[in-house]
């Protein structure tokens, strides 16, 4: 067992206003004792630096809580086992770990996964093969579902997820737009990804330039960043298109508090991510192959008194407009029906 390991460190030093500076950092040392019982030692070899830490950063909680002032940035690494009192693993194992910013971590096990050495690059369970490679995946496939012949859009086109999302919806057959910026990371996008199409966002004429690489609109978009380039591609949008909200990175520097009465885009969007909302618009006969069981469950319940409804009732042809008028300032109570002629056909 070795004696205590000088651990460095980097941890919250204040909040960003706006982009992290310098001083929002600080580096420590810290004496780890040798692990105790269930305990492992693990040495950090690749720290992870991901967009979500932004968030983490901030004193207002998100989907995740906040980074506290003084505590270690949190991300995740892959590291070595040093030393170990932990059942299943030994000096030597690498591992997946939630450890943070830092060379040297005590561990219980939790949130902690093996490597099978040998399979794929280490650096790799960061990227392509972790956090971010199973987030464009699962997306797609959950939301996106991209199809044959569809138009795919997707930012930050060069960075692990939006590389995968093209990737993939390409072997799905559909066309991959991305979108990135610079010269250098969008001749990588269309040449070495193969992604069909590619705009540079710091260029001017971005919707221009977006609806020239989409001319049959956009059915899939998945969402990295938010801000002018959600404005290019939203008129772009199909009916029935899908758009997994994924990441807002344009507004991750914003300086201004969340107002719980902020109806704006960026306001919804963010709900929508933090709070993974559902947003499906639809109108009825999207839905026909409902109709069996609607008919099938609800006239006995009708029938019975189970579900219960009310009727505003309407005398005669020519008193519809106003009745009409009427119902579009609330003055019906119930569903509005003229009654036209009498049922038995009497006159
Ligand atoms: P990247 O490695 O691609 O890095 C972020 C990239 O975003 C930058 O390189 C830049 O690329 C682009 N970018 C930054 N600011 C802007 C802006 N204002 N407008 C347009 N593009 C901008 O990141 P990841 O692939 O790791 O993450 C991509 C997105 O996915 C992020 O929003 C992230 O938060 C989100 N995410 C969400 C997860 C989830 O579970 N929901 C999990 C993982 C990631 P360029 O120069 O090409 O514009």
């Amino acid at each position: 067992m070795p004696d205590a390991v000088i651990a460095r460190r980097i941890v919250l030093a204040s909040h960003p206003a706006g982009a992290p500076a310098a001083g929002d950092f600080r580096l420590e040392t810290l004496a780890l004792q040798p692990p105790g019982p269930g305990e492992m030692l693990l040495r950090t070899v690749y720290l992870s630096l991901d967009p979500y830490m932004r968030g983490r950063m901030n004193p207002t909680p998100s989907y995740a809580p906040s980074v506290p002032l003084g505590g270690v940035m949190v991300g995740e690494v892959v590291a070595q086992v040093v030393a170990s009192r932990l059942d299943g693993y030994a000096p030597g194992d690498y591992v997946l770990a939630h450890a943070g910013w830092t060379s040297h971590a005590l561990s219980d096990g939790d949130r902690v996964r093996r490597l099978e050495p040998g399979q794929a690059p280490l650096p790799a369970y960061l990227g392509v093969l972790g956090m971010p490679g199973f987030t464009a995946y699962a997306g797609l496939r959950e939301i996106g579902r991209p199809q044959p012949d569809e138009t795919v859009v997707v930012a930050a086109a060069s960075g692990p997820v939006g590389s995968l999302v093209g990737q993939l919806a390409r072997r799905a057959g559909a066309r991959a737009v991305g979108i990135a910026g610079g010269a250098d990371k969008c001749a990588y996008v269309r040449d070495e990804l193969g992604f069909d199409a590619v705009i540079d966002h710091r260029e001017p004429g971005l919707a221009q330039a977006l609806a020239a690489a989409c001319p049959k609109g956009i059915d899939v978009y998945f969402e990295n960043v938010g801000g002018p380039v959600w404005q290019a591609v939203f008129p772009l949008l199909n009916p029935f298109a899908r758009v997994p909200v994924c990441g807002l990175i344009a507004d991750y520097n914003g300086t201004s508090t969340p107002r719980p009465d902020d109806l704006s885009v960026p306001a919804l969007m963010r709900a929508v991510l933090s709070k993974r909302l559902t947003l499906r618009g639809f109108i009825n006969y999207d839905l026909e192959h409902y109709r069996d069981d609607f008919l099938r469950e609800l006239p006995p319940l009708v029938r019975d008194g189970t579900i219960r409804y009310a009727e505003d009732m309407v005398d005669g042809l020519e008193n519809a407009p106003q009745a009409f008028m009427g119902m579009l300032k609330g003055a019906n109570f119930g569903k509005l029906v003229v009654r036209v002629a009498a049922e038995d056909g009497a006159v």
